[in-house]
């Protein structure tokens, strides 16, 4: 029996590798099947779909869509959506071009601080996928203005420094129902970035009644407590449980697809409880 990660990232938001890369590493590792799950997108889908298909590897089509939510971040992941469904491709357009129109925002506040750097730069930074902040905090230190990324998030980028542009959002509620209406499976991604605090049970109640299925319990940043505490939380509202390493192919040091930093080993039981819930709803 192999192993399922069922959050990844691939070139079509913020990973490294391409949808087609990711497929054929997941198998040369020993998995069964893994969801791609990018942000706010759903561009890689088919070239992931397919390759699986030519390579005999399933692969589960997700997406990643943050929304609005004070005052940590909320992730919604959306499992086996209809990649052609024209709702959720528009909905997720609007996304895109909203980003488009926020990074210029960003180099325009850069400049009036006396901070050189161009568009272009960032572009190029982003090696062709989704352009984000850590882009920005890229340049800002090959630059020399800053020296580490947290730097560069502190004293720039961050949600209330000075060259921060707003982000648009979906609602919680607006997210789910066109996931709900492509035919998918909503979850809440690692609840831990709501901020752990005692409104987790309500706003998981309130998800629910929005069309909430389930709740990403295993992912490498919850410990063994938090994971315990989700894993209730999922018994006690039959809340399915779904977890992925969120691998983007960089960064997090010793962070690998599959397996996390070691301790995870997701069974493949994870999917097909993923597809009995969508058959029934
Ligand atoms: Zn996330
Ligand atoms: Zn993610």
């Amino acid at each position: 029996m192999g192993y399922v990660d069922l959050h990844l990232h691939t070139t079509a938001s913020d990973g490294v590798m391409t949808p087609s890369e990711i497929v054929r590493y997941a198998k040369s590792k020993g998995l069964q099947a893994i969801a791609i799950t990018d942000h706010d997108t759903i561009e890689g889908l088919e070239e992931g779909l397919l390759e699986g298909e030519k390579i005999g590897f399933e692969v589960v089509p997700g997406v990643e869509i943050s929304a609005e939510y004070s005052p940590g971040s909320m992730h919604l992941l959306g499992y086996f959506l209809d990649i052609h469904d024209p709702l959720l491709k528009g909905n997720l357009d609007y996304l895109q071009k909203a980003r488009a129109e926020r990074n210029p925002k960003i180099i325009e506040n850069l400049n009036r601080l006396g901070v050189r750097i161009s568009y272009e730069e960032v572009v190029k930074a982003s090696g062709g996928g989704q352009v984000g902040r850590p882009h920005f905090a890229q340049v800002l230190i090959e630059k020399g203005y800053v020296r580490s990324f947290q730097e560069a998030f502190d004293r720039f980028l961050k949600k209330g420094a000075p060259a921060y542009a707003d982000k648009v959002r979906f609602k919680p509620e607006q997210a789910i129902s066109f996931i709900k209406e492509s035919g998918g499976v909503a979850v809440l991604a690692h609840p831990k970035t709501l901020g752990m605090n005692s409104t987790l049970q309500k706003i998981l109640l309130e998800l629910m009644e929005e069309g909430l299925k389930g709740i990403e319990v295993f992912y490498p940043e919850h410990n063994s407590l938090e994971v315990a505490q989700f894993k209730a939380l999922a018994k006690r509202y039959g809340l399915l449980m779904t977890g992925g390493t969120d691998y983007h192919g960089i960064d997090k040091e010793e962070l690998d697809i599959g397996v996390g930093r070691g301790e995870m080993r997701l069974p493949y039981s994870l999917v097909e409880e993923l597809k009995e819930v969508r058959t029934r709803t």
